[in-house]
């Protein structure tokens, strides 16, 4: 595991030799900032129309709420998956660096596209015990270094006030998912969750989080794990829709 503390100073002391710059475009910053005002003009907001339950938008002028063709068709567990951003172009990329080229800071930008979720009316006017995020394979958490959904999962445990506790395990290790067509990563990952030892989730709202959302099919996978241990409700906020 990466110990982040170490990191933190470095990140620190590498700031004030370096002006901070763009990490797409290398043009100027603001401190703190990661993305100049022309790379972050190019980050695609998710605007209505979109599905209820996963957020895709939807490019017409449907007024009314609908749920959109993945969803439709089958049982879905979470009650709603929110992603404020879309995971395209630069977003993609930036959580590709974050994910793959050990790039752990940026985690402070994704997590405020994370953040961004909690605007929408679905998650607003839900109150949440407990932040859970999804969990890795004890395999590919030692390849990586770090759970990616960890990380957000504490930045956004931190400015809401709202604990963050691992409570689900992944104890089957499945292939990429990334080949797979909807109904292969459902099967794929059906069984691979379960509830830590000990955990109790009865009764409890629970906020899932992972960084991105592609068919939704392990968001539900860790609900359906969730609400058959009786969790009253289990939403979801991606920091990225695919
Ligand atoms: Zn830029
Ligand atoms: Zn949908």
């Amino acid at each position: 595991m990466i110990a982040l503390h170490k990191f933190e100073p470095l990140e620190a002391a590498v700031s004030l030799l370096y002006p901070p710059v763009c990490t797409i475009c290398g043009g100027n910053v603001r401190a703190g900032d990661y993305l100049c005002n022309q790379c972050d003009a190019k980050v695609v907001r998710i605007a209505a129309p979109f599905c209820q339950k996963c957020s895709v938008p939807f490019e017409g002028s449907i007024t009314s709420e609908f749920t959109c063709a993945n969803c439709a068709h089958r049982t879905i567990h979470f009650d709603a998956a929110v992603s404020a951003y879309r995971g395209r172009g630069i977003v993609r990329q930036i959580i590709h660096e974050f994910k793959y080229g050990r790039q752990i800071h940026l985690r402070h930008l994704i997590a405020r596209w994370l953040h961004a979720a909690l605007d929408d009316e679905r998650l607003r006017e839900s109150r949440f015990d407990i932040i859970v995020p999804v969990p890795l394979h004890a395999t590919r958490l030692r390849e990586r270094g770090f759970n990616q959904a960890s990380l957000l999962a504490a930045l956004l445990s931190a400015q809401t006030s709202i604990p963050s506790k691992p409570l689900l395990e992944r104890f089957r290790y499945t292939t990429t998912q990334t080949a797979l067509d909807r109904s292969e990563r459902m099967e794929n990952l059906h069984n691979a969750f379960r509830l830590r030892k000990n955990a109790d989730v009865r009764g409890l709202r629970v906020l899932l989080i992972d960084d991105v959302l592609t068919t939704g099919s392990t968001l539900s996978e860790c609900a359906r794990v969730l609400k058959r241990a009786r969790a009253f409700s289990v939403y979801a906020a991606t920091a990225a829709r695919a």
